[in-house]
C-alpha cells in the first residue's frame, strides 16, 4: 500500500546557508542504511522535503527499522502515492484509505490539503470540505475537529498526489557527518557504547579506543567490544575500533605505584593514549562513558585528576545520569543484551580492594614519578603496535 515515506526532520542546528549541508548529510545517512535493505530506493530533496521513493517490491518492515537508525530524522511518515485521475478517483481512493487505516474509528480527524501543484481544479480549502464530508458519509462514528484532530489527513496535490497520517518516530538528532568527529573509549561495559550513541546523535563521526590486556584479559572479551561497536555502528555509522595491548603498562603500574591509586593512573595513560589516536584520525575530542559518582574513579576527585591529563575536550554525555536511565537506553539501542556478558575487563583484573576515593592530584603525579623511566617509550609501542578493525 506505501510506495514512499516523507521523512520529517526537527532540528536544524546550523541554520542559513549550511541547511543545505545538513539536508545533504541528511540524504546521504539514509542511502546508507537502506543500502542493505531489500527493494530499490530513490532519496530526494524537494522544495524543502525530504522523500524515500520505493520501486517495485521492498521489504517494508525492514526500511522502517532502518530509517528509525539515522539521526536528524524526527519522524517517517508512509505515504500513499497516486496517480491525479480526477477528483472522483482521489475521493475514492481516500476514502478507502480511511476505511483501512482505521476500521470501526471513533476519532476525530481533520483533513489538510497541499496544493503544491497549483494548477490543480480545486484549492486546498475545497479539497478539505469535500473529501472530509466524503469521509463523513462512509464513517459515520469520526467526527471533524480542526484545532486538535486525533488523525492528521495530509493530501498532497504534487505530479502525483500524495496521502498520508501516520508519523513513525525517528531517533531525532542531527546527521553524522555533520558536526566533526570524535574518538570514544569503548569498554565492554554498559556505559560507554551509550556515550558514543549519544555523542553520534548530535551528528558527531566516532572512532573508538579499546584496551585489553591479554592473556588477563581474553579473544572473547575483545569480541565482545567489537560486538558493541558493530551495534552502535548501525546509528554512527562506520568505526575505526583501535585495539591497544595495555598488559605491560598495566604491569608496569602495578610494580611501581600504590595499589589504591591504579586505577586513576591507568585512566590517565588511557587518556593521553586515546588522544593520539584521536590526533591521528583527526578526532577533536574524546568520549567518555563516566557517569559522576557511579564508581571511585568517577567521584569529582577522580575525574578531575582523569580530567588533568587531557589537551582536549572530553565529552561525557553520561555525566548527570542514574544507572538505570543509562540501562534504559542501552535497552533501547539493544546494546545492554552484550554488555552484561560476563567477560573480564582489564580495569577489574588489576582493581585494588580500597581504591582511592579522593585522589589528590600531588600525589598521583609523584606515584607517576616511578614510571618515568619506561613509560613514554611503551605508549609509544601501545599505539604503533594497536591492531585497527573497521567496523561497519
Ligand atoms: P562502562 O560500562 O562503560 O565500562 P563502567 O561503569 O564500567 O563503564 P569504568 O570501567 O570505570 O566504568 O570506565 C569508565 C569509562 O572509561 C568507560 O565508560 C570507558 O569510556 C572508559 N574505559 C574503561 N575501561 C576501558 C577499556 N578497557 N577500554 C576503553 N575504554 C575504557
Ligand atoms: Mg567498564
Amino acid at each position: 500500500m506505501f510506495k514512499a515515506f516523507l521523512i520529517k526532520y526537527a532540528e536544524i542546528g546550523i541554520k542559513g546557508k549550511n541547511r543545505y549541508l545538513f539536508e545533504e548529510a541528511l540524504v546521504n545517512q539514509i542511502r546508507y542504511a537502506l543500502r542493505n535493505v531489500e527493494g530499490t530506493f530513490k532519496v530526494t530533496r524537494e522544495q524543502g522535503r525530504i522523500y524515500v521513493f520505493t520501486e517495485g517490491e521492498f521489504d517494508y518492515d525492514e526500511t522502517v527499522e532502518a530509517l528509525k537508525t539515522v539521526f536528524g530524522i524526527s519522524g517517517i511518515c508512509p505515504v500513499v502515492v497516486l496517480e491525479d485521475e480526477g477528483f472522483e478517483k482521489l475521493a475514492g481512493e481516500v476514502v478507502s484509505y480511511v476505511q483501512h487505516m482505521y476500521p470501526d474509528s471513533h476519532a476525530t480527524f481533520k483533513v489538510h490539503a497541499r496544493r503544491a501543484r497549483k494548477t490543480y481544479p480545486m484549492d486546498s480549502m475545497e479539497l478539505n470540505c469535500e473529501l472530509g464530508g466524503r469521509i463523513l458519509d462512509v464513517c459515520p462514528d469520526m467526527k471533524v475537529d480542526v484545532h486538535k484532530p486525533e488523525i492528521l489527513l495530509t493530501v498532497e496535490i504534487r505530479k502525483a498526489i500524495y496521502v498520508y497520517s501516520e508519523t513513525i518516530p525517528g531517533p531525532g538528532g542531527m546527521p553524522v557527518g555533520t558536526n566533526g568527529s570524535a574518538m570514544l573509549l569503548l569498554s565492554g561495559g554498559i556505559d560507554s557504547p551509550v556515550a558514543g550513541y549519544m555523542i553520534a546523535k548530535r551528528g558527531v563521526k566516532i572512532d573508538a579506543v579499546y584496551f585489553h590486556a591479554p592473556p588477563y584479559t581474553s579473544e572473547r572479551a575483545k569480541q565482545k567490544v567489537v560486538d558493541l561497536a558493530k551495534l552502535v555502528a548501525r546509528y554512527s555509522g562506520p568505526i575505526r575500533l583501535h585495539v591497544v595491548n595495555f598488559t605491560e603498562i598495566q604491569l608496569y603500574i602495578y610494580d611501581q605505584c600504590p595499589h589504591d591509586e591504579l586505577t586513576i593512573i591507568m585512566r590517565r595513560y588511557m587518556m593521553k593514549i586515546a588522544e593520539s589516536f584521536a590526533h591521528q584520525d583527526g578526532a577533536l575530542g574524546l568520549i567518555t562513558g563516566e557517569s559522576i559518582g557511579q564508581v571511585a574513579s568517577q567521584t569529582i576527585q577522580s575525574l578531575a585528576c582523569t580530567n588533568e591529563v587531557c589537551t582536549m575536550p572530553v565529552f561525557r554525555p553520561l555525566i548527570g545520569f542514574d544507572k538505570q536511565e543509562i540501562v534504559d537506553i542501552a535497552l533501547k539501542i539493544n546494546t545492554y543484551e552484550t554488555s552484561i556478558l560476563p567477560f573480564e575487563d582489564c580495569c577489574t583484573i588489576f582493581v585494588a580492594k580500597h581504591p582511592v576515593t579522593k585522589p589528590n592530584l600531588n600525589i598521583i603525579k609523584r606515584s607517576e614519578k616511578h614510571l618515568e623511566e619506561k613509560i613514554d617509550e611503551m605508549m609509544e609501542t601501545a599505539v604503533s603496535t594497536a591492531e585497527t578493525i573497521e567496523v561497519e
